[in-house]
């Protein structure tokens, strides 16, 4: 009966006592219950409510119960709920045309995966079928998903647990200035200088051995650091030069988060794969997938593809894929999230930080924001140190939410990353409430 798992205290005790935690010691987390969620908002067991700055895992792009999405997955249920992988269906097909008439150049062909992580893990599989190559290189700062490959390819401490490796995966420094890994002190410089760096690792580790580079389009978690205009056009023309496939890792940044489809058209640049999910249906049910360049689905052609899963393109997923993907369209949610960007979240960020010492840096574009917390101005030393907290982050946390917000926090970052179709007003109330809490905590 679904009204007795509505009971908070029930789903609490129930959850301590059964429920894992992802990557939680389990003994010291007590988590929210939620028990109810509307657009931008959800209540906890208690009956307070808070505007959701996190969008959950950055995923809810349509904000909670879109109404669409939701009479899609039910009529879906009604109809279908749900076939084999190796079957037709039409709304599997029409997600992935609608898929691929947004995805740029000829990224025409989507294999489907349950999540981010396996569309890592496929894609990589793919690049290195292609190229007969078995090196993958990545960023630092990064984060790819948390399966076996996807985990080593991941640039950030939850790496570290299970780095092997023997999963090929060799990591560099990718752009981020206000952190130079090059001394650079201009955009230009450290996009020079990042691409010399990048050229010398593709040498030195063995151009021939190297099948694909992965990037973030904009790296998300590990910091939203925008690339330096010419950026992926270099990263584009060094892996041409060197047969080397460009993954865009864009299950973050795609679908709108950053004012465009894919934030890899920020640099104008195409990737022979491009992997997504969390936003391609706003995440009501697990859908993730791999965007495919015409030559690469050739190798393919006549030769079969090593790799599949039993819920690739899941009819319910895929409905809530159609659902989301059409209301973007017939909104222009996309056009939105650039201009909140632009008229709402910038200006206001940037007025914070000239009214708050701690902080050093504010960057993003569309609804994909970060606020870089530090002790001190002129070293830059970080609020928290990296892979860790520390009590002045966890006051701030604090702080946003007994006023009311749920912020997302990595390391000494704050992320600004509410829902693409969060109202101008609601964001500025989520703004006012991180200004208190840096205030309260100064
Ligand atoms: N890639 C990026 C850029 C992500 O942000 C994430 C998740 O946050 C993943 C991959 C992994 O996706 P999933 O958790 O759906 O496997």
């Amino acid at each position: 009966d679904l009204a007795t798992t509505h009971d908070a205290e029930r789903a609490y005790e129930l959850d301590r006592a059964h429920v894992f935690h992802s990557w939680s010691a389990q003994a010291e987390i007590s988590p929210m219950v939620i028990t109810r969620a509307e657009g931008s908002h959800v209540w906890d067991g208690a009956g307070s409510r808070y505007l959701d700055f996190t969008s959950q895992l950055v995923f809810t792009n349509l904000g909670h119960q879109h109404p669409r999405i939701v009479a899609a997955i039910q009529e879906q249920a009604g109809h279908l709920a749900t076939v084999a992988p190796a079957v037709a269906n039409g709304t599997r097909s029409e997600a992935a045309r609608l898929i691929s008439s947004h995805t740029p150049g000829d990224l025409g062909h989507v294999f489907f995966t349950n999540g981010g992580a396996d569309a890592n893990e496929h894609a990589v599989r793919m690049a290195r079928l292609h190229t007969g190559r078995h090196k993958v290189l990545t960023t630092y700062r990064s984060y790819h998903g948390g399966t076996h490959l996807a985990v080593n390819m991941t640039g950030d401490p939850r790496r570290w647990a299970s780095d092997h490796a023997s999963t090929g995966t060799v990591h560099f420094f990718g752009p981020f200035l206000y952190r130079s890994a090059f001394h650079a002190t201009t955009e230009a410089e450290e996009c020079q200088r990042a691409l010399e760096h990048l050229e010398q690792v593709v040498a030195l580790e063995g151009a021939s051995t190297v099948a694909a580079i992965v990037l973030e389009a904009i790296p998300g978690t590990a910091g939203i650091m925008i690339p330096p205009p010419g950026y992926l056009a270099g990263v584009r023309e060094i892996c041409d030069r060197h047969g080397i496939v460009l993954i865009a890792d864009e299950v973050m940044s795609g679908f709108g988060r950053s004012g465009r489809w894919f934030a890899v058209e920020h640099g104008g640049v195409t990737p022979d794969l491009l992997t997504f999910a969390k936003g391609v249906n706003s995440g009501y049910v697990p859908l993730g997938g791999v965007a495919i360049s015409d030559a690469i689905h050739e190798t393919f052609a006549h030769r079969s593809y090593p790799g599949g899963l039993t819920y690739s393109g899941h009819p319910l997923a895929c409905a809530a894929a159609v659902a989301t993907i059409r209301t973007m369209e017939d909104e222009d949610v996309v056009g939105r999230a650039a201009r909140l960007g632009e008229d709402v979240i910038g200006p206001g960020l940037r007025e914070l930080a000239e009214k708050h010492e701690r902080i050093g840096e504010i960057r993003g574009t569309g609804v994909f924001w970060a606020v870089e917390l530090v002790s001190d101005r002129e070293t830059r030393e970080p609020l928290a140190p990296y892979g860790g907290s520390s009590p002045e982050m966890t006051a701030i946390v604090k702080g946003c939410q007994e006023r009311g917000m749920l912020p997302f926090v990595n390391f000494n970052r704050i992320h600004v990353v509410p829902p693409l179709t969060t109202s101008e007003d609601e964001v500025r109330e989520g703004l006012a409430i991180l200004d208190e809490a840096l205030s309260a905590t100064a």
